[in-house]
This record gives structure tokens, C-alpha cells and sequence, in this order.
């Protein structure tokens, strides 16, 4: 089953835009079947988006690396859990390079998010190895079940000019991070963990990656804003 996670950033500009995106994406996603859709929109709108019985699931962009201190501005992972979110996107390019996130902050995140009963998608860039050998330090194989993990260099990123990574580079990507994953967890973790690519991914070129790539998902930003266009690109993943 295809994850698809929508990373909306910090759009639409307004509460009723978000809200009438949400419902039209909603509305004739429900027939998907096989694929998981999480959306992850700015949390200040999440508690107007997870009224009502809905097949999307939801999830925070960040959240704080302790649940239990005052910390001036961050936003709890068990505030987003009572939000109606079920994941957490960390690690995310944008804010290691622009907010100078550190592995080991973000470490602290992951375990933070995992104790607050969140499932993580954690984003990992051109340091991949370093990245992950860092950011996962200390979680237990319990923790990695609830954990995917997103290849996204900046470079690639669609608002940053960036463009695509070749669905046959991101092969090799995928073996090398179930391959750092086989020596710091288990064989049987780093067949579990789902591995995912984010960047420029839109309803035209999703078919080269979902052919050629064996990636168990996709991160998407932009396309993620218009609904005609998420929802082609959902069903180009629901039928493989
Ligand atoms: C992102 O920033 O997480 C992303 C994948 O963006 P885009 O799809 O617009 O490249």
C-alpha cells in the first residue's frame, strides 16, 4: 500500500481556502483504494479539518522536542494528537537548512513524537547515512514500526527551483537506507520501514517513479495544493 503525505507548508493563506481544499480532496478520495493519504496541513487548522468521519488521515509539519516542559511557541506532540493527528513530518529540509535543525535536535523530536503516541515520517537529505545514523540514535525497534522515512534532498524541492531526483538513482537511495537501517536495527526492520521520496513529485511524472523507483511513497508539496491535481496523482498511485 502506496503512502502518499500532502505537505501543505504554510498554506492556504487562510482558514475557509484550507478548508475547501481538505473537502474537495476529501470528497472523491474516499473511493481510493490501497493508498494511505495523510494531510499535513498548518496545525492552527487541524481541529477544523478532523470533524467528521473521514478515509484521509491527518498530521503535524513539527512538533516540540519534550511534551512536558514550557517551551514558548512549540507546539506538543500529544497537542497534536488531540488535534486529530496521527503523524508528524520531522526532519524536513526546509527547516534543517532555513531554522538550522540539527540531527540531534531532531533526534530529540522523534523520541519526543514517538512517546506522545505520534507515527513519524522522518525526512533525511544528501547526508542520508549521517542523517539517519544520527537522527534514529537511541529508538528501539518498537519505535521504527512507527516510523517511515522520506529521501528528500532540498535540491530537489519544486518551490525551491529544484528539480526530480531519476527514479533509478532513487533505487540505489532506497538500498542504502535499508541498508544503514539493516546495520543499526535488524534485517527485519529495514524491510518493515516504509521509504519514501519527496520532490517535485506531480499527477505528470508520478508514473516514472511509481514504475521505475520501488519507493513505498511519496512526500508532495506543491501538487499537494490543488485538488484536481492531487487527486490524479493519487490514482495514478492507487493503480500502481
Ligand atoms: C516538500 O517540500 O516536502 C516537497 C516534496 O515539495 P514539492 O513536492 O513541492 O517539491
Amino acid at each position: 500500500m502506496q503512502l502518499i503525505i500532502a505537505n501543505w507548508k504554510n498554506n492556504p493563506k487562510t482558514l475557509a481556502r484550507a478548508k475547501s481544499l481538505f473537502l474537495s480532496i476529501r470528497q472523491r478520495a474516499h473511493k481510493l483504494k490501497n493508498i494511505e493519504v495523510v494531510v499535513c496541513p498548518p496545525s492552527l487548522y487541524l481541529p477544523e479539518l478532523s470533524v467528521g468521519v473521514s478515509s484521509l488521515k491527518l498530521g503535524g509539519q513539527d512538533c516540540s522536542w519534550k511534551d512536558s516542559v514550557p517551551l514558548t511557541g512549540e507546539i506538543a506532540p500529544s497537542m497534536l494528537k488531540s488535534l486529530g493527528a496521527e503523524y508528524v513530518i520531522l526532519g524536513h529540509s526546509e527547516r534543517r537548512r532555513y531554522l538550522q535543525e540539527t540531527d540531534a535536535l531532531i533526534n530529540r523530536k522523534i523520541k519526543s513524537a514517538l512517546k506522545g503516541g505520534l507515527k513519524v515520517i522522518f525526512c533525511v537529505g544528501d547526508e542520508t547515512r549521517n542523517q539517519i545514523r544520527r537522527g534514529l540514535d537511541g529508538i528501539g525497534g518498537a519505535g521504527m514500526v512507527r516510523l517511515a522515512i522520506v529521501y528528500e534532498p532540498l535540491s530537489a524541492i519544486s518551490t525551491q527551483k529544484g528539480s526530480p531526483v531519476a527514479p533509478s538513482e532513487l533505487r540505489q537511495k532506497k538500498a542504502l537506507i535499508q541498508n544503514a537501517l539493516k546495520q543499526m536495527f535488524s534485517r527485519a526492520v529495514a524491510q518493515k520501514v516504509r521509504i519514501l521520496y519527496g520532490g517535485s513529485v506531480n499527477e505528470k511524472n508520478i508514473k516514472s517513479f511509481l514504475g521505475a523507483a520501488g519507493m513505498d511513497g511519496f512526500l508532495v508539496g506543491q501538487a499537494s495544493l490543488n485538488s484536481s491535481r492531487f487527486l490524479r496523482l493519487l490514482r495514478a498511485c492507487e493503480r500502481g
